[in-house]
C-alpha cells in the first residue's frame, strides 16, 4: 500500500515537471525557478497529507482527483499557449506515462516472474518512476525545442480532437489509482468497463495520432508552397536575382533605417555595355547565358553587404545598407574589373564584356526615385565618357 501512494505521488509530481519543463522553456529563468518551487512545495504538501490517509480509498481518490484538477488549472492560468496546446501538451505526458508503464510490467515480471505478485508490483513502481524520470530529463534537454516545433505545426483544430484522449486517459489512470493494489495490473483488467475503456484509450490514440500526422504533413506541404511562392515573387527567373518590384520595398525600408539610424546607404546601377551587339552577334540565348554569369559575379562580389537586384533587360541596381559612396565606388570598381577580365564560354564561342556604373548615395533622406534618378544620371554619364567606368554623383 505504501509503494502504491509513493508510486501516485511521483507520478503526479513527474507529470507537474514535465509539463512545467515543456511549458516554461522560452520564459525567464526567475519565473522558471520560482514556478518550480511553488510546484514542487504544492506536490510535497499534498504528498504528506495523502500518506497520512493510507487507509481510506476513497479520500485518496478525492485528494488525487484535485491535485489533477488544481494542476490542470494552474498550468492553464500560468502559460500563455492556447487551451489547445495545453491540452495537447498534457496528453503527451499520459502518453509518455502509459508507455513508462508498458515497458516497466514485462520488465519487472522478467526480472521477479509472474508468481511473487507483491514483489512484481513493487519492482514496477520503481521502473515506472525511474522510466518517467528518464522521460522528463529526455523532455527537459532533448525534445522541448522540437516539441515546440511540433505544437506549431499541429493545427488547432486536430488538438481538440485529442482533447478527447486525456479524458480517456484520465479515467483510465483514476480507475488504475483506485484498485487494490495486489491486481492493479493493467493486462488483469477488473471489470468489462475497465476493458472497454482500455481498448477506446488505444483505438483513439491510434486515430488522433495518424489526424495528427496528416495534419502535420498537410501543414508542412502548405509551408514549403507558400516559401517557394513567396522566393517566386520576390525574384527574377533568369538570373535568380531580386525583382524590381522588391528591391523597390527594400529600398523604401532602407530610407527608413537611415532616418533612425543615420547611417547613409549607396546604391549602384550597372549596365551591360553594347548587349545589344552580344543578342545581334550570338544570339538572344547567348545574351541570356551572359545575363546570368554577369549576375552571379555580381552576387559573389556583394555578399552580405548589399542585395543585388535586376533593375531592367540588362541593368542591375545594388543596394549597399548603411554604406558610404566612397566605399561603394571602390566596390563597383572592382566589379568593373572582375567583368572585364571574365571570359563567357557559350557553345564554343567566347564572349567577353564591360559593364559602366552609376553611383550614389542617399542624402538628406531624399525621396528613392530622387536618389535612383543620380544613379541613372551617373551611369548616363558614364556611357557618354566612353563606358567601362565608375562615375558617381
Ligand atoms: P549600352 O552600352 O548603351 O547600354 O548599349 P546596349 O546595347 O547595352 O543597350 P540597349 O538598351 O540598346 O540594348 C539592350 C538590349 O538588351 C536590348 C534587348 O534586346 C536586350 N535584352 C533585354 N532583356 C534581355 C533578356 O532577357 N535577354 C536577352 N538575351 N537580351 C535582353
Ligand atoms: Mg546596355
Ligand atoms: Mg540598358
Amino acid at each position: 500500500m505504501f509503494t502504491y501512494r509513493i508510486s501516485s505521488f511521483f507520478t503526479i509530481l513527474f507529470f507537474v515537471l514535465t509539463a512545467h519543463s515543456l511549458l516554461t522553456r522560452k520564459k525567464t529563468i526567475r519565473f522558471c525557478i520560482v514556478a518550480f518551487i511553488l510546484n514542487t512545495l504544492f506536490i510535497f504538501l499534498n504528498g504528506i497529507y495523502l500518506t497520512g490517509y493510507t487507509d481510506n480509498e476513497g479520500i485518496v481518490k478525492v485528494i488525487l482527483y484535485f491535485i489533477s484538477f488544481f494542476y490542470i488549472v494552474y498550468l492553464n492560468l500560468v502559460f500563455e499557449e492556447s487551451l489547445s496546446k495545453k491540452v495537447f501538451t498534457f496528453f503527451s505526458i499520459w502518453l509518455f506515462s502509459t508507455i513508462a508503464l508498458f515497458i516497466a510490467t514485462p520488465f519487472a515480471e522478467l526480472v521477479s516472474g509472474i508468481d511473487d505478485i507483491n514483489y512484481t508490483q513493487n519492482l514496477i513502481y520503481i521502473f515506472r518512476n525511474f522510466i518517467n524520470i528518464l522521460f522528463l530529463l529526455a523532455a527537459y534537454f532533448g525534445i522541448g525545442k522540437h516539441y515546440k516545433a511540433i505544437l506549431n505545426l499541429v493545427s488547432d483544430k486536430t488538438i481538440r480532437y485529442m482533447s478527447l484522449y486525456p479524458v480517456i486517459a484520465f479515467l483510465l489512470l483514476i480507475t488504475n489509482f483506485t484498485t487494490p493494489t495486489h491486481i492493479a495490473h493493467l493486462r488483469n483488467f477488473n471489470s468489462i468497463y475497465d476493458m472497454i475503456l482500455f481498448l477506446s484509450f488505444i483505438i483513439v490514440g491510434y486515430v488522433l495520432v495518424f489526424v495528427g500526422i496528416f495534419s502535420a504533413s498537410q501543414i508542412v506541404s502548405m509551408q514549403c508552397n507558400m516559401e517557394r511562392l513567396e522566393l517566386i515573387s520576390k525574384t527574377d527567373s533568369l538570373t535568380g536575382l531580386y525583382n524590381r518590384r522588391y528591391i523597390m520595398e527594400k529600398l523604401e525600408n532602407e530610407l527608413i533605417n537611415y532616418k533612425k539610424t543615420k547611417n547613409k546607404f549607396s546604391i549602384i546601377i550597372a549596365d551591360i555595355d553594347y548587349f545589344k551587339k552580344i543578342n545581334d552577334n550570338f544570339g538572344h540565348d547567348c545574351g541570356d547565358q551572359v545575363l546570368k554569369v554577369v549576375s552571379q559575379n555580381l552576387r559573389d562580389a556583394v555578399q552580405e553587404r548589399g542585395f543585388v537586384s535586376r533593375w531592367g533587360g540588362e541593368e542591375f541596381l545594388i543596394l549597399l545598407p548603411e554604406t558610404e559612396i566612397v566605399n561603394a565606388s571602390i566596390l563597383a570598381d572592382k566589379i568593373r574589373k572582375i567583368i572585364e577580365e571574365e571570359i563567357i564560354e557559350y557553345n564554343g564561342i567566347q564572349v567577353s564584356l564591360t559593364l559602366s556604373f552609376g553611383v550614389t548615395a542617399n542624402e538628406d533622406y531624399e525621396m528613392i526615385d530622387d536618389t535612383i534618378k543620380k544613379a541613372d544620371d551617373a551611369l548616363y554619364k558614364g556611357k557618354g565618357q566612353g563606358r567601362n567606368c565608375v562615375v558617381s554623383s
